[in-house]
């Protein structure tokens, strides 16, 4: 059976008005991967029941837990209730699980809160100075959904592209994901691609790389 381990809330972050960044208590000998997920529970009546994977985006080697969150009130579910969540609570979480595979350097493409998988892949290969020649594309609806922008725009440099699909703002890619957009800023299909989101967001992306040439093997497509 999968083994559970209740930890402490340490510190809640509001990032944009709807992304928390959560740091938990780090349980001994509890060890994780750049890129791992966790399904996530709490005691709470009003979720009872439910589990919800999330992903961590700290570093493997950090003596806490980082998870970074989207919170959907208006859904009635599990965010609703994180978004509730204050340092002292409980949450309970599981072994970690396996999320992206990484064939090597490449372009990350991601949506929303599905850029967390590559949080914490990026940051591993920074740490160990390996980021050359990775690339990512942030896609958000607005400039005030954009999150950890100034750590991608260090880590990256010219490499992170944010991307606006709903509206324009200096120092932004404007357009929806597509074939279009993505040959209009990539030039090598040969490559390993990486994409998280939602489910017609990594969709789109992977049907419009296949249009483009790029290999299904070399797509690791997540969400
Ligand atoms: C492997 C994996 C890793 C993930 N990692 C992260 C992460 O690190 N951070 C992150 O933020 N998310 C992550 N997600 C996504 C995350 O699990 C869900 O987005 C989140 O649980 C949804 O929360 P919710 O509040 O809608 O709750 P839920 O409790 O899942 O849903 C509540 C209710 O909302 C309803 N609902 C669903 N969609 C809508 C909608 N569009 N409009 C109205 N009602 C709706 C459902 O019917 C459900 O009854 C990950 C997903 C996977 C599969």
């Amino acid at each position: 059976m999968n083994m559970e381990f209740p930890v402490t809330l340490i510190k809640k972050e509001q990032l944009t008005h709807d992304v928390v960044r959560l740091t938990l208590q780090r349980p001994a000998n509890y060890a994780f991967a750049a890129g791992q997920a966790i399904d996530f529970r709490l005691d709470r009546p009003e979720v009872k029941d439910k589990v919800s994977p999330f992903t961590f985006t700290g570093p493997g080697t950090a003596n806490y837990l980082e998870l970074t969150i989207k919170c959907y009130p208006a859904h009635h579910g599990m965010t609703e209730q994180v978004a509730r969540l204050q340092a002292g609570d409980e949450v309970i979480i599981s072994e970690p699980f396996d999320t992206v595979a990484l064939k090597g350097p490449g372009v990350f493409i991601a949506g929303g809160t599905g850029v967390t998988p590559f949080i914490a892949i990026l940051r591993q290969l920074n740490a160990e100075g390996k980021l050359q020649g990775n690339s990512l594309f942030f896609f958000n609806k607005a400039k005030a959904d954009v999150f950890m922008e100034q750590e991608f725009r260090q880590m990256l440099g010219k490499d992170f592209h944010p991307v606006l699909s709903n509206e324009t703002a200096p120092g932004y890619l404007h357009g929806m994901v597509g074939a279009d957009f993505l040959k209009a800023h990539i030039s090598n299909f040969k490559q390993p691609f990486y994409t998280c989101g939602p489910e017609g967001f990594v969709n789109a992306v992977k049907a419009a790389l296949v249009q483009l040439g790029a290999s299904e093997n070399m797509i690791d497509v997540q969400f």
